[in-house]
This record gives structure tokens, C-alpha cells and sequence, in this order.
């Protein structure tokens, strides 16, 4: 019997993992290392280890129709894409509704996580803690890994090279805060994802030059799509889900680079993706298309070589006089606490969690990482119908195949996702085709046919509609009462 859940990470995912628990009569404990709830959207002035760090002028990338909690929407005066600050106010006005203070545990580090030696009956956990620079251990039934991924830079300096011999600054966006120490600098971003165009946009407002290296391109969106409305309310639909799922790939890759090139020609801003077809998570960015048009971020090939104060480009081309590089090369997923990290990462290092959440080969399936995917849509409800999945597997209320068949079902997705995304490595996954896999397996999956005979306008509004998180409140355990309201007035709070 699951009884006692060990959380570790107070952010989005954490508080989903705490308020789940809690949702099922289990007893959460979630440690924290710092000192406040919100993870990554936490913003302080200095970086601060084994955490997340943002700049200064972070706004989402989700819409708040798209990224609340399922049973929790954002007020209905907030902007539809808000300013960290405010995404901050409203996970803690999250946590303070649901009362989840009382079950966490501030400036608490988790060192270790190991099994019990009688895991194979039990499937506990040791968790050893560290407070005040003293060490405590304490056994869970089960553990719920919501440490995030972000934190860990990936620097990978050897493909660059040349890079011990220049003399301007680098470092990893990591590290970056804000733009004012760049003024009349020339600085070369490398890394075409959502930080380095952020980075590169806001850079150039104030520095000389700014040069934007991509090795691959990618598709740019803006933040507002159609007449103006929300992207993600438009695009992440299960009318178009379905649609690609019936198309003939050659005509749901035409249809795609269609509606990707529709608002802007990428060939003729240098950000063409060279895989053009590949689902790679777009950029959402509101600016960088007009600073490349007005010249003060110039798109690059790769970087070639660096030379003491100059790039060489893999087009030929030469930047003189560059003071700054920002690698904007994403992160690597670590668990430092886990006496055994391979249970995380086995075979090359590769995340194999089934259903990108449990590890298959454990004895006892109570372990569960939560918030390890990345997705058109948005982390808050991922997380939200990954806990309370994993809360029924740790319950014995969702049966679990064979080891053999969840190894099966790791590798036929990871075949998928070559084929969808170009590499079978990526956290990427289908937004809806996964949180539709996990909510039936629970019972929380709309039913739009019923709903069509039942409730035909609510039918019409979750299959043509956004797909709120609402939608995987509205049946089945975790039920919320206000889901169908919440749904059917989602434009509304949008306008609003
Ligand atoms: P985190 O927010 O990283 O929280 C992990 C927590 O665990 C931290 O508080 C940390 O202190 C704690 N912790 C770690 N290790 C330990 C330990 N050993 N002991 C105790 N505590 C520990 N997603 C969206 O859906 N929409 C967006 O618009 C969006 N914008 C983004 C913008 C940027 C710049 C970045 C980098 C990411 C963005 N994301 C966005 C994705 C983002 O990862 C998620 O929104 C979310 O913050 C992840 O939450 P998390 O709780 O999983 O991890």
C-alpha cells in the first residue's frame, strides 16, 4: 500500500505532484532546495545551483487558456501571455487555494535516493535530505522525481573549435539576465531555440551587432496567429490532431510547412529548417523577425572556427571584432541524487521511461518522474495527468504490462519520433496523442461522441476547440465540477 509520497521540487510539476497526492488521500512530503515554491519561474538576479534561472524579460510561450492547472484558471483579467512575475503570482496563489504549504519543505536538499534493502517486497525508497548542513533519512513508499530540466547547461565546446584561443567572453544562456552590459558590443548568439532568439531580440535593442548562428534553422511563429488570436488556441486542437492522423504524411508535411511559411517565408529571413518536414518544437517569438529585417541581428550559418577576437563562419564568411558569444545550446537532463542514476538513464544515456514517466525495470513500479517531456502544448496540465497517472500506478489501479511489452512500447516511440522529430533522443512527443494515452488509461479521457448525443455544444467546443486543460478534468478521478464552464467560457476570459 502507497501511503507516503517523497516529492522532490517545489515547481510546477512538484505542486501537481503534492496536490495529486493529496487529491487521493496520500500523504506528500515534497522538499525543496530553495527557499520558495516555482522553479524555474522563480526569478532572482544571481544564478543559483542545481536551479533553473531565467532572464529578466521572460514571458510564456503558452497561453493562459492553454497553461493553467485543469482545475484552476487564470483569473479572468490576466494577459493572455503573461511576464514571469505573474505566471510566479499565480503558482502561489495555486499552492496557498489548494493548501500545499503545509506539505512542503523549504531549503531542504534531496542527496540521495536509494532503494530500500527490501524494495523488491516493499518498492521503498530511502530519500536522504540535507537541512541546515544536517543529514536526514526517511523511508517513502513511493517517490515522485519533479526536479526539472533546465538546469544543467549543455556546453558542448568541442565542436567549437577555436574557443580557448578567443579572447571576448562566452558562457552559456544560463547565465544570461539581462542586455545592458552588451551595449555597443558586438555578440554572437549561438542556438536558433526560443532562448537564443529571445536573447538575440533583446540584445539587440541595446548592442551594435548582434549575429544569430543556427546550425539547422527553424520554424518561427508569432505568439499571436489568425486575426490576432492566441497560436495555441488555434493550432493545438483535436480536429487538426485527428486531421494528421488521417492525411497521407506526403500531405500532412505539405499542409505543415504550408501553415508554418504562411505568416512569414522563412527562406527569406536564413531560418529555413533544413529538416523541413521534422515537428521540432517551433520558436514562438514575437520580435526576431522584425530586428533581422531591420539589420541588427544578421541570421549565421554555423560557427566553423573561433580566432582570438574574430568567428569563421561554415559559409566562409568572417566576423570581426566579436566581444561576446551566449551559447544558447539548450541542457542535459541529470539526477545527481540517485545512488543509481541509470534507473533514469539507462542505454547510452537515454531517458527510457515508459510513457515518459516510469522506469520500466524496476521490481516495484513506485518511482514516477514527472515533467521529463516537452510538447506543443503546455508543461502545467502534462504534469497535472501525469501525476495523477502515476499516482494510479503506484495505487495498483492502473495494471502495467510486462516489463517486456513497456520496453516495446519505449522503442516503437522512439522509432516514431525519428521518423516525426529527426531524432529518437528527443523528450518531444505529441501533445494530445499523449495526454489522450494517459487519461484513458485512467479513465479521464473526453468522450466526444457521448458528449455529442449528451452535451452537443460542449462536443463541438472540445473537438474543433483548443484543447483546454480543462478537458481532462471533466470525467473520470480528479473530476472538476467547473470543467464544462471553464471550456465553454475560455474565449471569453481570452477576450477579456
Ligand atoms: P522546475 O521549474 O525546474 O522546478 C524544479 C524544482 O526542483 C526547483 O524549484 C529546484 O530548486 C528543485 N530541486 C531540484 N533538485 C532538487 C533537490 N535535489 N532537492 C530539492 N529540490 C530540488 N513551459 C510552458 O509550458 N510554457 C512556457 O511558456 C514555457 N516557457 C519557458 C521559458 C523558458 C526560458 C524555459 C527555460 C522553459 C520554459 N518552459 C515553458 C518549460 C519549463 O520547463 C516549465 O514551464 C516548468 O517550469 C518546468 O517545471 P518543473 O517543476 O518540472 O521544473
Amino acid at each position: 500500500m502507497v501511503r507516503r509520497v517523497a516529492v522532490v521540487g517545489a515547481g510546477v510539476s512538484g505542486l501537481a505532484a503534492t496536490k495529486c497526492c493529496l487529491e487521493e488521500g496520500l500523504e506528500p512530503t515534497c522538499f525543496e532546495r530553495s527557499e520558495d515554491i516555482g522553479g524555474l519561474w522563480r526569478y532572482t538576479e544571481q544564478v543559483e545551483e542545481g536551479r533553473a534561472s531565467i532572464y529578466r524579460t521572460v514571458f510564456t510561450n503558452s497561453c493562459k487558456e492553454m497553461m493553467c492547472y485543469p482545475d484552476f484558471p487564470f483569473p479572468d483579467d490576466h494577459p493572455n501571455y503573461m511576464h514571469h512575475t505573474r505566471l510566479q503570482q499565480y503558482i502561489h496563489d495555486y499552492a496557498q487555494h489548494f493548501d500545499l504549504f503545509r506539505h512542503i519543505r523549504f531549503k531542504t536538499l534531496v542527496t540521495k535516493i536509494r532503494k530500500h534493502p527490501d524494495f523488491c517486497a516493499t518498492g521503498q525508497w530511502e530519500v536522504v535530505m540535507q537541512r541546515d548542513g544536517k543529514e536526514e533519512a526517511t523511508v517513502f513508499d513511493a517517490v515522485m522525481i519533479c526536479s526539472g530540466h533546465h538546469v544543467y547547461p549543455n556546453l558542448p565546446l568541442t565542436h567549437f573549435p577555436g574557443i580557448e584561443k578567443f579572447k571576448g567572453c562566452y558562457f552559456h544562456s544560463r547565465e544570461y539576465k539581462e542586455p545592458e552590459k552588451f551595449r555597443g558590443k558586438k555578440v554572437l548568439v549561438v542556438g536558433l531555440g526560443n532562448s537564443g532568439c529571445d536573447i538575440a531580440a533583446e540584445l539587440s535593442t541595446v548592442a551594435e551587432q548582434v549575429y544569430l548562428s543556427s546550425r539547422s534553422g527553424s520554424w518561427v511563429m508569432k505568439r499571436i496567429w489568425e486575426h490576432g488570436y492566441p497560436w495555441d488556441m488555434l493550432l493545438v486542437t483535436r480536429f487538426r490532431t485527428w486531421l494528421s492522423s488521417i492525411l497521407p504524411r506526403a500531405l500532412s508535411d505539405w499542409l505543415y510547412v504550408r501553415s508554418m511559411n504562411q505568416v512569414i517565408k522563412h527562406e527569406n529571413f536564413g531560418l529555413m529548417p533544413v529538416n523541413r518536414t521534422s515537428r521540432k518544437e517551433p520558436v514562438i517569438n514575437d520580435d526576431i523577425l522584425s530586428r533581422i529585417t531591420c539589420g541588427v541581428v544578421v541570421i549565421k550559418p554555423n560557427v566553423k572556427e573561433f580566432r582570438e577576437t574574430s568567428v569563421l563562419f561554415e559559409d566562409g564568411t568572417v566576423q570581426d571584432d566579436v566581444d561576446a558569444v551566449v551559447f544558447a545550446t539548450g541542457y542535459s537532463y541529470s539526477y545527481p541524487f540517485m545512488e543509481d542514476e541509470s534507473i533514469i538513464k539507462c542505454r547510452n544515456n537515454e531517458v527510457t521511461l515508459y510513457k515518459g514517466i516510469l522506469p520500466p525495470q524496476l521490481e516495484k513500479q513506485t518511482m514516477a518522474v514527472i515533467g521529463l517531456v516537452q510538447s506543443l502544448g503546455a508543461i502545467i496540465p502534462t504534469v497535472d495527468l501525469q501525476c495523477r497517472w502515476a499516482i494510479k500506478v503506484f495505487q495498483g489501479l492502473c495494471t502495467l504490462p510486462p516489463v517486456s511489452k513497456m520496453v516495446e512500447d519505449i522503442d516503437e516511440k522512439m522509432g516514431r519520433k525519428l521518423q516525426w522529430y529527426g531524432t529518437s533522443t528527443t523528450l518531444q512527443t505529441d501533445y494530445i496523442t499523449y495526454m489522450d494515452e494517459l487519461a484513458s488509461a485512467i479513465g479521464a479521457k473526453p468522450n466526444v461522441l457521448k458528449l455529442l448525443v449528451t452535451d452537443p455544444r460542449l462536443a463541438l467546443e472540445v473537438f474543433f476547440g483548443p484543447c483546454s486543460p480543462y478537458q481532462f478534468r471533466l470525467t473520470g478521478p480528479g473530476q472538476w465540477s467547473g470543467a464544462r464552464r471553464a471550456i465553454l467560457t475560455q474565449w471569453d476570459r481570452m477576450l477579456r
